[in-house]
């Protein structure tokens, strides 16, 4: 009996010392990490490979279904901001040229596109879908050359939202009936269409899909600085046996969109760009019967609750202003934290900015890629060198260094900005952000609406009821609650104020394009 209680303390005493071990390898080991906190894993370089697209020296005009020469001639080049070589040179189109092409659409819609039928319009738009979705690859690769997106965006952002926008507006060409109940819809005729280089092939999208469903032809005029994905559209539309002069794409600068939106015989002008552009076209077409749609900046807000999943809320903030090079119209360039967190969530948004990766737009592991083009990178640097002239707490951090050649700018911020400073005013469209503070959630909603933009906001909290009442304050037009900058083609999207006129996406996205009566 003795034997065994003797042998029992014995082995009692062995579990403790193994218990006590245990204890204290976990103790060292969380000591490790602590001192670890910033490790970084170190990455192999993962590149996409460029393979599958063969970018043509020189690139015409495309229209009336043909790749033609531009009458004058003239090209300009377009550059990959990856490492900013010159990838191609691009037609440069005439008023003659945008002229031939508003013809081509005209008899288009004169002669085929009004006449065939809704379902007829929604196999092309089907097939066309079906098309990018095959090749996709291509398309998401030329677009990161183009645009310096990394590929990891390219391929898992725009490219399938560019397809499902295809695949939505081809579901609704042969049931606008059913759109707008009790209404008599008809097409407008010939559409304008400018877009920016933020989104080249995803804004392509937004405008083309809407107005071939809705029954009308189409001149689109990409951005100078990225054409490629718009003319490598161009040729699956040739392939997919749409009627010539249905959709046509001529490329060039500003004065191309200039003669385009001013030709006579447009009937309506879609515009997606800078607000100082826009208002330019809004005082241009005041005068004339064309309808108009503008789709501009931002200087959209999150505001951050102190109940919020404060992680997610930090996921959610670099995803809204950081991915993407903050080059997106709803960034969420402004962050308004309640005052109990605010140290809290600025440090640890700082550990994560120190494991964001700047770098190779090909490489599947960056997060951040090249700025657009060196005027843009410009007009950045600009900004944050101002902002930090006028003495606002400045962090900027991150990985990875920025390759030596092309366009590269780290994420960064500015902290305790007061709501005059110009970095919390004006639109960046860098990753750059400006930080405040707030107390209660009516100084959140106030400071969130001093601002002449209202594209979008983005809400952080555990309870439903404060998003909500918080939600119905804010002049944004899209509120995005505990996520931010989430896409789908059946919402519609569009802005207050100095962010524009008029919803792109969803059945609203179709009403800009038809006479409803
Ligand atoms: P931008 O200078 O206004 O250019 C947009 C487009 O308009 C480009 O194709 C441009 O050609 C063309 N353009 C320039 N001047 C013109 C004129 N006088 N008449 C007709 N067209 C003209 O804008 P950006 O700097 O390229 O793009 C960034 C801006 O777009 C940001 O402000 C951003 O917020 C906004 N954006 C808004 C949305 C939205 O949905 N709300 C989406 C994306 C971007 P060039 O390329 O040759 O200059
Ligand atoms: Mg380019």
């Amino acid at each position: 009996m003795l034997d065994k209680m003797i042998k029992k303390k014995e082995k009692n005493k062995h579990k403790d010392k193994d218990k006590k071990k245990h204890h204290d390898k976990k103790i060292v080991e969380a000591k490790k990490r602590k001192s670890h906190k910033n490790f970084q894993f170190e990455y192999s370089e993962s590149l996409e490979s460029t393979d599958v697209v063969k970018i043509q020296p020189k690139n015409a005009l495309f229209i009336n279904g043909e790749f033609v020469e531009p009458t004058e001639g003239s090209y300009f080049p377009t550059i990959n901001p990856g490492d900013g070589e010159v990838l191609a040179e691009v037609a440069e189109a005439s008023a003659k040229d945008v002229d031939m092409a508003v013809r081509a659409a005209r008899k288009a819609y004169e002669t085929t596109w009004s006449k065939i039928s809704g379902a007829e319009r929604g196999k092309y738009l089907f097939r066309i879908a079906r098309m990018i979705q095959e090749r996709a690859r291509e398309f998401a690769v030329l677009e990161t050359l183009d645009n310096g997106k990394p590929i990891k965006e390219s391929r898992d952002v725009d490219i399938p939202l560019v397809a499902a926008h295809f695949f939505y507006n081809a579901g609704w060409a042969d049931k606008l009936d059913f759109a707008f109940p009790g209404k008599k819809v008809q097409p407008l005729g010939v559409a304008a269409q400018v877009i920016p280089w933020n989104f080249p092939l995803l804004m392509a999208a937004w405008k083309i899909a809407p107005a071939l469903a809705a029954g009308n032809c189409v001149v689109l005029k990409p951005a100078e600085t990225t054409p490629l994905s718009a003319l490598l559209l161009a040729e699956v539309i040739q392939q997919s046996g749409l009627p010539p002069g249905v959709v046509n794409i001529v490329t060039g600068a500003g004065a191309t969109g200039s003669h385009l939106v001013n030709h006579p015989d447009i009937n309506k002008v879609a515009f997606t760009g800078s607000t100082q552009v826009g208002k330019m076209i809004a005082k241009a077409t005041a005068k004339t019967n064309k309808r108009l749609t503008l789709e501009l900046g931002g200087k959209s807000a999150h505001i951050v609750y102190e109940d919020a999943a404060i992680d997610q809320a930090i996921e959610g903030v670099v995803n809204g202003i950081f991915f993407n090079q903050g080059h997106v119209c709803c960034a969420g360039s402004r962050l308004l934290v309640e005052e109990s967190i605010a140290q809290v969530f600025t440090d640890k948004l700082k550990d994560r900015m120190q494991k964001i990766r700047v770098g190779n737009p090909l490489d599947k592991n960056t997060d951040i890629g090249a700025i657009n083009s060196h005027r843009e990178l410009e007009k950045i640097r600009d900004f944050v060198n101002g902002a930090r002239e006028e003495g606002w707490d400045y962090f900027s951090a991150s990985a990875t260094e920025a390759p030596s050649r092309g366009f590269y700018h780290k994420p960064c911020f500015f902290n305790h900005v007061a709501s005059s400073a110009t970095v919390f005013r004006k639109e960046v469209f860098g990753p750059v952000l400006a930080i405040s503070t707030f107390r209660t959630p009516a100084e959140a909603i106030a400071k969130a609406n001093d601002t002449p933009y209202g594209l979008a906001a983005g809400v952080w909290s555990e309870k439903a009821s404060k998003i909500q009442k918080t939600a119905l304050g804010l002049k944004a037009g899209v509120i995005w609650a505990n996520t931010y900058n989430k896409f789908d083609p059946s919402s519609p999207f569009g802005g207050y104020n100095e962010s524009g006129w008029g919803r792109e996406g969803g059945r609203h996205g179709l009403y800009p394009y038809l006479e409803v009566q």
